[in-house]
């Protein structure tokens, strides 16, 4: 819809652009992607607005620059495998399947994985694999990966998805011991069994629970 169309340019210039985020791969995910479509039906309006926003079962899809932010440090170039840790309303998995070749994303409440695998599907996003189950174990059969994005707040990494990361691949988890404030944290796999860790921004998820949250 040509409404929506302008209202996503305007997100991408005063949201993310104008934030910092500056890969081109990127700033054309987050245009491409029609966030009206993830959102529960009459709430397309608020498609467009800077922040996260109820998907039910007491989830939410992420505000837009954070997805944007999340995925730029990744530092895809194009191409890549790419694994996701809570699907949620399945928008940000959209977008990190703009860029990479195959993104499979984990989601544990078993309505959301069907409404958004459905999404996924009507958009034609052939390159992603929705599954329903504990993500923090990661999706084994499929690894390693490049990349690596947790979407839901965690107290440390998951071994297993440290495990599951390539070898120069980036993980980006938001990790706290407060269940509503984190800090985003990159972890970098630079030899077998040397990991690297960055932290970059303070935000605020929903929590991991499995396992290994
Ligand atoms: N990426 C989503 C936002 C996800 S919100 C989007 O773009 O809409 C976080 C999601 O993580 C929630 O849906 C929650 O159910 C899910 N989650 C929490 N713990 C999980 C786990 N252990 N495995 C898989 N999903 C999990």
């Amino acid at each position: 819809m040509a409404g929506y169309s302008k209202l996503r340019e305007r997100m991408v210039a005063d949201q993310i652009a104008r934030r910092g985020v500056t890969s081109k791969l990127v700033l054309d995910a987050m245009r491409n992607v029609p966030r009206e479509r993830f959102l529960p039906k009459g709430q397309g309006i608020l498609a467009y607005d800077d922040s996260p926003l109820p998907i039910g079962k007491g989830q939410t899809i992420s505000q837009p620059y954070v997805v944007a932010y999340m995925t730029e440090s990744l530092a895809l170039k194009g191409g890549e495998r790419v694994l996701e840790i809570g699907t949620g309303s399945g928008y940000a998995a959209a977008v990190l399947a703009e860029i990479a070749a195959e993104v499979y994303t984990i989601e544990r409440i078993e309505r959301l994985a069907t409404m958004a695998s459905a999404v996924l599907d009507d958009l034609g996003y052939d390159n992603v694999h929705v599954q329903h189950s504990d993500g923090t174990l990661g999706w084994p059969e499929h690894a390693p990966f490049d990349g690596i994005v947790v979407a839901a707040g965690s107290s440390k990494v998951p071994a297993a998805l440290k495990r599951q990361l390539k070898k120069g691949g980036h993980l980006v988890i938001p990790i706290g011991k407060n269940k509503w404030y984190q800090e985003l944290v990159r972890v970098t796999r630079v030899a077998e069994d040397e990991f690297e860790t960055e932290e970059l921004l303070p935000v605020r998820f929903v929590p991991l629970v499995g396992e290994e949250g």
